[in-house]
């Protein structure tokens, strides 16, 4: 829990998705939080009133280096990535720069005013196409594009500065993240926009036809099946790694998603169901690089971070999305 004695945790990526509802977390019992954040995915508006915003871009190890000396951070939740698989394969340059070499500069500056906890947005994308219907962290690390490269590359790095120096951390692999506030008071907005749930949701909404990306999968229905977790639930295994990070845990890789599998075409029922009106589609072919099934086998992170989702189900998941988009559209 907080403690008025402890200093900050420093929130990279803090405007952005997922970082904005650990800011919220973090923020609802009481911890003091700085965001880092340049903006150029983030939201100012999705930055609480009181917490301070640092805009610095990462690139800048002297800008980063000062951020970490001027205060005594508890920690780092690390979110501030590019995310964008297809973008990657493009501009891999891009990649490796801003999620490699920004994540060297805020380590390095860890390491030098001595920040030991680290918690990091890792990813499923990190397991590449193993062809199995449940994964465990056990799993060959096998990335097949640029951006899970990067982050697996992150996650050896933390692995050895955790050897060497000490540095502690867990590597949270998110699944399918999906979902906003219950109130619609803060939810997924990203330009541009692709991923599922809220092109869906768009497509409810406008009548324009979402495209569906394969349906000769060998998956039940044909299409590929994912395990939407809600952003929320994201959140709270981010406190909770934080917190046995306190109590003394050397940290791990834990896959954080709910056990089940949703396929695109279930999604969009789900979606129907919700907002009351039809998503229509059109049939495309498969976007490059889409494995038919990436589920999780959540085991571990229940056992270590005693982490398991409160929010588990498409419908409630994409129940909250419809508020959130029904306010912000
Ligand atoms: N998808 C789709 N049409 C879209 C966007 C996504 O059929 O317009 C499919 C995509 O091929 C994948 C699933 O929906 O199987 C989830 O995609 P998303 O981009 O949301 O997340 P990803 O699994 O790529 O992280």
């Amino acid at each position: 829990m907080a403690d008025d004695a402890r200093g900050p945790v420093l929130v990279t990526g803090g405007a952005g998705y997922v970082g904005s509802f650990a800011v919220r977390a973090l923020r609802a019992r009481g911890e003091r939080v700085v965001i880092l954040d340049d903006l150029s995915t983030g939201h100012r508006a999705h930055v609480p009133e009181g917490v301070p915003l640092v805009e610095i871009d990462l690139r800048d190890a002297d800008a980063v280096q000062a951020v970490l000396a001027a205060d005594e951070f508890d920690a780092v939740l690390h979110f501030a990535a590019n995310a964008y698989v297809g973008e990657s394969v493009r501009e891999p340059r891009k990649y490796w720069e801003n999620n490699v070499g920004c994540t060297l500069n805020l380590l390095g500056a860890c390491l030098d005013q001595d920040v030991r906890r680290v918690v990091f947005s890792s990813t499923c994308t990190v397991y590449g196409e193993p062809g199995l219907p449940s994964l465990t962290e056990d799993l060959p690390v096998a990335p097949v594009n640029p951006y899970g490269r990067t982050k697996a590359a992150i996650e050896q790095v933390l692995g050895d500065y955790g050897a060497a120096y000490g540095l502690r951390s867990y590597r949270l692999r998110y699944f399918n993240a999906a979902g906003a506030a219950a109130d619609g008071s803060l939810g997924e907005l990203h330009e541009p926009e692709t991923h599922l749930v809220p092109l869906a949701l768009h497509a409810a909404v406008t009548g324009a036809p979402l495209r569906v990306f394969g349906t000769d999968y060998p998956t039940p229905d044909g299409t590929c099946v994912r395990d939407y977790v809600h952003v929320e639930d994201l959140a709270d295994a981010h406190v909770r790694a934080l917190d046995r990070l306190r109590a003394g845990a050397e940290g791990a890789a834990l896959n954080l998603g709910t056990g089940s599998g949703t396929s695109v075409r279930e999604v969009l029922e789900s979606v129907e169901r919700v907002s009351g009106r039809a998503v229509p589609t059109i049939d495309a072919p498969r976007r490059p690089g889409d494995p038919p099934f990436l589920v999780a086998a959540p085991g571990r992170a229940q056992s270590e971070l005693g982490w398991s989702p409160a929010q588990p189900g498409i419908d409630a998941i994409v129940a909250s999305a419809w508020r959130w988009h029904s306010r912000s559209t």
